[in-house]
């Protein structure tokens, strides 16, 4: 390995004892200009117990696209990990992990009143894998991530 190559902290913490739902914020950095930029893990499902099927956590990649920036300011980037058990989110600024989660709870409670024709991006044109979106298994997996918040 070139030892210049940087090891993403995420892959420095234990995945056996991480609990979900919760958000980490996995870091503060500073830019050369003195912008600050904050990256958080949003874990959704506890790691090697389950991961949300593709069919489902695509809806709620392009529902947090938008419901996430009604609730909190200044998102940069809301992507879901390749394990599929949860998102990575980075935003301007020095943000909170209870900012974030209280977003993410509003987002997930829009999301089970979300009709299909309101999920943005969804024709051959707008994404990569159109034909890959269960709503219905993202609501599922909204309930249930809520539920593990404490969230009715
Ligand atoms: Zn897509």
């Amino acid at each position: 390995m070139n030892t210049k190559t940087k090891i993403p902290e995420s892959f420095s913490i234990d995945h056996t004892v991480m609990s979900a739902p919760q958000i980490r914020k996995a870091g503060l950095m500073t830019g050369p200009h003195g912008d600050q930029i904050s990256k958080f893990d949003l874990r959704l499902v506890k790691p090697n117990c389950g991961a949300i099927p593709t069919g489902a956590l695509h809806p709620i990649e392009h529902l947090l696209a938008t419901y996430m920036h009604e609730h909190l300011d200044n998102i940069i980037d809301c992507s879901p990990m390749g394990c599929r058990t949860g998102f990575y989110l980075t935003a301007w600024g020095d943000v909170s992990a209870e900012a974030v989660q209280s977003a993410l709870i509003n987002s997930l409670k829009q999301i089970l009143n979300t009709v299909w024709s309101e999920v943005p991006g969804t024709s051959e044109k707008e994404c990569g894998n159109y034909r890959d979106h269960s709503l219905f298994g993202a609501q599922e997996y909204a309930k249930s991530i809520l539920k593990g918040f404490g969230e009715s």
